[in-house]
């Protein structure tokens, strides 16, 4: 445990507070402001449901159900969750080439198999959705991810209507934020030479951020103590116990233990949470069987703080779900494609669990990866957009 789980909760609040403020910076440039805009709460919309937080999983890699829900000591976290929830046994994926299943999990539509890796998706994800359409502000999405430099595409899509204005804030293995704090942030992370330098960087946070918006989140107080306390919230609250990971599915790790942080820290909206290390499976079946009960355990450890956290336990959802399988037979290096068409390859699980779910049931209707989008949406009373080309999982909810 890092000093990061004893932060006193006023010193966190106020951390917290004065990074929202930070993340409001890439708005503040006109009179549109992340936090001038009225803020539509979901609880007063007609479809309004108890969740008030997501946490989606996209846990991606192609992992197959028979190796999660069939071999349950491969995940005994998993299956205490989804007895807390529901388990829908056969979703059907979007299509079966990395990043665009995954990313068809954000946007609700099938996004193109073979989609450019280094491109954004056409289509608007939930996270631009939010943002634009229902009032939620910087700090209410995020998105930690395991997919370096692909995983910051997840975040928001090239959508003209839509876009880096309303996207996700990003923070992966590396530590990247939207761009405007990361600037700042940067030079926080680089061992300090002397208190002057120190000095320095501090008033540049200072400058940076929307004073106006820090001053109507503490009571008008802002004085550089506090501000000398944001470094420490960026190296302890947020990377704090995850830098040191190493291993077998390092990266997955990571973005789970840092989501968590993030969770504990932001309480956002929706938290996206993006894996890959699970496609070590092409040349190994051991393997990937590691990075699967790393990922249960350290899923098992959010989820137990979330249970934990008397604000977050009735109010969050949790939703674990692969973007693909893989083939019903090893292959020749005793691991596992992803190509064989079969429904060990096209079908995989969804783990649900939260207030608005049914407890210890298994749905066996029709669902597809796509429709992910649309119930995290719907689940934040926010009625999904005619772009979005898939439906909310109803049948899930208690
Ligand atoms: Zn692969």
């Amino acid at each position: 445990m890092t000093n990061a789980h004893s932060i006193d909760s006023s010193r966190r609040d106020f951390l917290r507070n004065t990074a929202m403020a930070a993340l409001a910076l890439p708005l503040a440039d006109g009179s549109l402001t992340a936090s001038s805009l009225p803020r539509r709460m979901p609880s007063s919309l007609p479809l309004a449901r108890k969740t008030k937080h997501v946490v989606l999983v996209a846990f991606a890699g192609g992992v197959r159900s028979k190796d999660v829900i069939e071999l349950k000591e491969n995940a005994p976290n998993l299956h205490r969750i989804a007895q807390n929830g529901v388990l829908h046994a056969g979703l059907r994926c979007a299509n079966v080439g990395h990043y665009g299943a995954a990313l068809s999990m954000f946007t609700g539509n099938v996004e193109a198999l073979g989609i450019r890796d280094d491109g954004r998706g056409v289509n608007p994800t939930l996270f631009e959705y939010l943002r634009k359409d229902a009032g939620c502000s910087a700090s209410d999405l995020w998105l930690s991810t395991s997919n370096g430099a692909q995983g910051k595409l997840f975040a928001y899509s090239e959508h003209p209507d839509y876009g880096a204005s309303f996207g996700a804030n990003v923070l992966d293995g590396e530590g990247i934020f939207n761009v405007e704090f990361k600037k700042v942030l940067d030079q926080f992370g680089k061992p300090r030479a002397d208190g002057d330098k120190e000095a320095a960087l501090l008033d540049e946070l200072n400058a940076s951020l929307d004073q106006k918006a820090l001053a109507s989140l503490d009571g008008g107080k802002v004085d550089a103590q506090h501000l000398r306390r944001v470094e420490k919230f960026i190296l302890d609250e947020l990377t704090g116990g995850a830098t040191n990971l190493t291993g077998p599915g390092a990266g997955d790790a990571k973005a789970i233990r840092v989501g968590a942080n993030i969770l504990r820290t932001f309480r956002p909206r929706v938290l996206g949470i993006t894996l890959q290390n699970a496609d070590i499976a092409h040349g190994s079946y051991n393997g990937y069987v590691e990075v699967i009960r790393r990922n249960d355990q350290e899923l098992g450890k959010l989820w137990d703080a979330v249970q934990q956290d008397p604000e977050l336990k009735d109010q969050t959802t949790l939703l674990v779900c692969p973007e693909f399988g893989r083939d019903k037979d090893l292959n020749e290096r005793n691991g596992l494609d992803h190509g064989d068409g079969s429904d060990s390859l096209n079908k995989v699980f969804l783990i649900g669990a939260g207030p608005d779910f049914a407890r210890g049931k298994t749905l066996k209707g029709e669902g597809r990866t796509v429709d992910l989008c649309p119930t995290v949406l719907s689940l934040l009373g926010h009625k999904p957009s005619a772009m979005v080309g898939s439906k909310a999982l109803d049948g899930a909810f208690a």
